[in-house]
């Protein structure tokens, strides 16, 4: 609110601030942004309370910012986590539970400790009682639970995924989209990952949330278009071969009126035919504000893009939304795939459910397919095309290329 310059020098007073609350002995540090870290050799469970009330208080004191003549008064507070390390203890182990301690400390509000025990250590002016609430239903008083605390790992992906993107952190894979007739390769679904310098590669599920959380998600997305584009559009050279190219866009971006315009521009120019690209929506999108997903929908398409249902059978509205938006492609979860027998309850719903589409006009993708059962099932219920790792895995860029450049010959799939 106040500038850089202003936040500096918050930081630099409350650096000062810390250095008066530790030991002689103990490490001061700062870890980044507002984040500080102490180290105290030997100290107990008592000394670390201690210590932690110390720097509550002094935190607290406003920090009078700016020239004497137009200084503003500033008031933060700390959130402050601790832990008692073992001996052979990991060095990266100790902070992150250190982070995570601190984390509950935050859940439970402002001002908070809380200490090796993972009680609530209470604030200065929470008189032992901050934070705990009457339960009426058992006429108790007992600690209020924080709001599921997020484990380490969750914690340090959380904190660091804001600066992903522009760390050059992100990679996508590519799965190949398999016509179930003759085994040959219609195109590919871009799939995202992290590489994360400390905690390896990171699935998407375990960061696209948070990244959601955090107002990352559109920008996550445009890099996914803009990547998969280009590395596909160096793949796509064959003019006889028309693949499709399969991207997931997250929910945020079908509730913003722009989304579509701007999606649509990155795939124009990164040089690739809007006709080639196939917009995965998952249906839970259609759960909140469903008109303004529409909206979005209906431009997609108007601007020349294909678009498929992701996950169907996941959501409740699905049917519903079958038979009033303009898709192109049906895709079954893996949900369906996997209890799939050759006749029985699953059977018959996953035949229904083909035979719906195809009147409808769309073309069925399986996801999923682990086995030469199920891909013979679901290739004799006529379903179009299929998806799983029975047929590949998600593949880095050059094997997707190498596999799209020089496909088996469709006579003898690999596969089948
Ligand atoms: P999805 O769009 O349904 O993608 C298919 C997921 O199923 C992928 O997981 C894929 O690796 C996995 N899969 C494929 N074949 C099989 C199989 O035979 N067996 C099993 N057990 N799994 C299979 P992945 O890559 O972990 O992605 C999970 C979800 O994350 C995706 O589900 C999608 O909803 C989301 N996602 C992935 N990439 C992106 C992205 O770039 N942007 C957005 N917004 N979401 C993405
Ligand atoms: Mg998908
Ligand atoms: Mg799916």
């Amino acid at each position: 609110a106040h500038g850089h310059d202003a936040g500096d020098v918050l930081l630099r007073e409350i650096g000062r601030r810390l250095a008066t609350c530790v030991r002689r002995d103990d490490i001061l540090a700062r870890l980044g942004g507002d984040e500080f870290a102490i180290l105290m050799p030997g100290a107990g469970s008592a000394a670390v309370a201690e210590a932690a009330h110390r720097i509550l208080a002094a935190v607290e004191q406003p920090v009078t910012i700016g020239a004497p003549a137009a200084s503003v008064s500033a008031s933060v507070s700390a959130s402050v986590g601790a832990v008692l390390a073992y001996p052979g203890q990991r060095r990266a182990d100790l902070l992150s539970e250190a982070d995570a301690a601190m984390y509950r400390a935050k859940a439970l509000g402002r001002n908070r400790y809380v200490g090796p025990g993972g009680e609530d250590g209470g604030g200065p002016g929470a008189s032992g009682s901050g934070g705990r609430r009457p339960d009426t239903d058992a006429g108790a008083w007992r600690a209020s639970p924080p709001s599921s605390p997020p484990s380490p790992r969750e914690a340090r992906l959380a904190r660091d995924v804001p600066g992903a993107v522009a760390r050059g952190e992100l990679r996508l894979q590519y799965q190949p989209l398999v016509r179930l007739s003759d085994g040959a390769v219609t195109g590919f679904e871009a799939l995202v990952r992290w590489q994360h310098p400390a905690l390896g590669l990171v699935p998407p599920l375990d960061f696209l949330p948070l990244a959601e959380r955090a107002g990352q998600a559109a920008e996550i997305d445009a890099w996914v278009v803009e990547t998969a584009c280009r590395q596909f559009r160096a793949w796509n050279t064959d003019a006889s071969l028309v693949l499709l190219l399969a991207v997931n866009l997250s929910r945020a971006h079908f509730h913003d009126p722009a989304a579509a315009d701007r999606v649509a521009a990155l795939v124009h120019r990164a040089g690739v035919p809007p006709g080639q690209v196939v917009v995965e929506i998952t249906e839970r999108v259609l759960e909140h504000d469903a008109p303004a997903a529409h909206a979005t929908i209906a431009r997609l398409r108007e601007l020349g893009l294909r678009l498929a249902l992701d996950d169907f059978g996941t959501g409740f509205s699905a049917l519903a939304s079958l038979g009033h938006l303009p898709l192109d492609l049906l895709k079954l979860d893996r949900a369906f795939v996997h209890g799939l027998g050759r006749s029985g309850p699953a059977f018959e719903v996953t035949q229904a459910v083909v035979t719906l589409a195809h009147r409808l006009g769309l073309q069925v993708v399986a996801e999923g397919i682990e086995t030469q059962a199920q891909y013979d099932i679901l290739r004799g219920l006529g379903c179009d095309i299929g998806q799983g790792f029975f047929m590949a895995r998600p593949l880095d860029p050059d094997a997707a290329a190498l596999l799209a450049q020089h496909p088996p010959p469709s006579s003898a799939p690999a596969w089948t």
